[in-house]
């Protein structure tokens, strides 16, 4: 690998990529900053953000730029405000011992006149975002005729953002015979129409591979029933107690409904989307980058101008529509060489979604069953554990109590300390998950079975049925759904074929394959449902009784286990709400406060 001071760049450089602690170059940059060196003409380079790729345009753009010459030489095109202010940022970062070099970013929503006025001092470096630009050469104020240099960062951004028209305006104002380099995340037509029409045989850089997405970026997903979303978000977040990420949902309403949702669960997070104001937004992204924010709930538009480097997580909550989107959503993760995980949230329904994306990222995802409650209590402990490790003690004040606090816990040894102070911990914040139950995937081929009151799933199982007696009926609000998600949640991800149900009113009868009656039994026994402990037996032989109709009978030692009043009204109740939305199981608590 070569390192910075064999490619070439002048001292005052190299001094600033120094004090910026860059101590190898990264691959974009070992691939670009030689080619423009040299002058080696028109570059397309695919590479996402976070890649190192503005230091590998801006050191040797720096370094061609004539500090004497005060007319524009350089256009960086961008697709936002943030991403401008931040390429001229690091720019003046790399300039820093290169003379006077006039970096200046021109952008919409903020004054054009202090724009026109910077202008007319003197300028080298322009980066725009393309409508500002347009305005600004419209008024004469931005003058193109020395440029020499076109970046397009972010050009697939700059199309879907609609600036098509506007970059081609701008390319058509920048005289003939200038350098042009295109930087994408994605290759798409609409690159490749660009690539056609402005660039003369471009050299083609991939960083890792086309249309993929971070090499270092692990993608996973947790399959869930749309009710219990937001829930397994929690259980994401619990089970990491030291995640920064973003949370991208579809719609500005859900943003908001699920930031809302996290503040009043305690969760240290925000909203960003576009109903809020300007200086709304730059508020949330300056808590987020400063990291005074863990979670950023964000819609794809109003993240685009975000740009932080150390998210541990991207987080789908929804996926999006648009499969490329994807990409760039989980290359925020993963970025400047260190590691990142893309999770989503994935509903049965749109499973065929995450196949496109795994295409085209052309990586398989991996299948992650849902934290229990267990494993989230232990990841807890472990991390305030660690905490207490890392306590900084040095605190004057403590001394002058420490005493007489020694003398009171003279009684307890080191073992019995550690657990009690350990317990009040566990207490504090881990109560909701001692006790709340856990959170089952649904399993795809169980529940396409399961439609039509288990008939499918009976024609397709071979074997035999057996036929088990359960002590729930219609008026626990107890029908064939309740039945399959009881079935669901307690057999974790086993298909067990489901066959004819009987529902009677206290009581119901239903057909499991025989070989997984025992296990069937064992694991809904003692269960509840509705508050009621759960009783399931293999039934009683079924009798004829005087009238000539088949009677079944629950088993004798149920009868008297059923409380004495089920009003009529509480039953009605739960037929209504038991029907559309089953939620047999106790409600998860209130997060654990950290
Ligand atoms: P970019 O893709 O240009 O947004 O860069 C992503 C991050 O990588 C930025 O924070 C840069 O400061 C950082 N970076 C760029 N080049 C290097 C390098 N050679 N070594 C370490 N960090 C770098």
């Amino acid at each position: 690998m070569t390192n910075f001071e064999e490619m070439g760049l002048n001292p005052g450089i190299l001094k600033a990529v120094q004090e910026l602690g860059f101590e190898r170059p990264m691959p974009v940059q070992e691939k670009v900053i030689p080619l423009m060196l040299a002058d080696s003409g028109d570059i397309i380079a695919l590479a996402q953000t976070g890649t190192g790729k503005t230091a590998a345009f801006g050191l040797p753009l720096i370094q061609s730029t004539n500090v004497e010459n005060l007319n524009p030489q350089a256009l960086i095109l961008c697709p936002t405000r943030e991403l401008c202010l931040q390429i001229a940022g690091d720019l003046t970062d790399f300039a820093k011992y290169t003379g006077k070099l006039n970096i200046l970013a021109v952008y919409g929503g903020a004054s054009i006149d202090n724009q026109i006025r910077s202008l007319k001092k003197g300028v080298q470096i322009i980066v725009a975002t393309p409508g500002r630009l347009i305005d600004l050469i419209g008024r004469g104020a931005a003058k193109l005729f020395a440029v020499s240099t076109v970046i397009l960062d972010e050009a697939d951004e700059m199309l879907n953002m609609g600036f098509l028209d506007s970059i081609n305006e701008i390319l058509e104002e920048v005289p003939d015979g200038r350098r042009t380099l295109l930087f994408s995340a994605t290759m798409s037509p609409e690159i490749a129409a660009i690539a056609r029409n402005y660039m003369e045989k471009p050299t083609e850089i991939t960083i890792g591979t086309k249309n993929s997405s971070a090499e270092n970026v692990s993608h996973a997903y947790f399959l869930v029933h749309a009710k219990d979303k937001y829930k397994v978000l929690k259980r994401i977040a619990d089970s990491e107690p030291n995640i920064y990420g973003i949370i991208f949902c579809r719609t500005r309403a859900e943003t908001q409904d699920v930031a809302s949702k996290l503040i009043q669960d305690g969760y240290n997070a925000d909203a960003l989307h576009g109903d809020l104001s300007q200086a709304q937004r730059d508020t949330v992204m300056q808590k987020f980058r400063i990291r005074n924010l863990q979670l950023l709930v964000a819609t794809d538009v109003a993240a685009r101008g975000l740009d932080v480097d150390d998210l541990t997580h991207v987080i789908n909550y929804s996926l999006p529509d648009d499969t490329e989107v994807y990409t760039h959503r989980s290359g925020r993760t993963g970025r400047a060489g260190k590691t990142g995980i893309s999770l989503s949230l994935v509903h049965l329904r749109e499973r065929h979604n995450l196949q496109l994306i795994e295409k085209l990222v052309k990586k398989k995802f991996k299948a992650l069953p849902i934290p229990t409650g267990s494993e989230i209590c232990g990841k807890q402990l472990f991390h305030w554990v660690k905490k207490l490790e890392n306590a900084v003690t040095e605190h004057q004040e403590i001394e002058k109590f420490l005493p007489d606090i020694k003398e009171k816990l003279a009684e307890l040894d080191r073992e019995e300390l550690i657990r009690r102070v350990v317990s009040l911990e566990f207490d504090r914040f881990l109560d909701d998950y001692r006790h709340g139950e856990d959170i089952i995937s649904p399993t795809s081929d169980r529940e396409s079975g399961f439609e039509g009151q288990g008939r499918g799933s009976r024609e397709r199982y071979a074997g035999n049925f057996k036929r088990l007696f359960i002590n729930l009926g219609k008026t626990d609000g107890f029908y064939p759904e309740q039945l399959i998600e009881l079935v669901n949640t307690y057999t974790k991800g086993r298909k067990i074929p489901i066959g004819k149900i009987d529902l009677l009113k206290t009581f119901s009868f239903f057909e499991v394959g025989a070989e997984y009656a025992d296990f069937l039994i064992s694991a809904l026994n003692d269960k509840t449902f509705m508050d009621r402990r759960v009783a399931v037996e293999i039934a009683q032989e079924k009798t004829i009784s005087t009238d000539g109709e088949r009677r079944e009978k629950r088993p004798a030692k149920w009868s008297d286990r059923r409380p004495e009043k089920r009003g009529g009204e509480r039953s009605d109740k739960y037929r209504k709400e038991g029907r559309k939305e089953s939620k047999p199981y106790k409600k998860e608590g209130r997060k654990p406060g950290r």
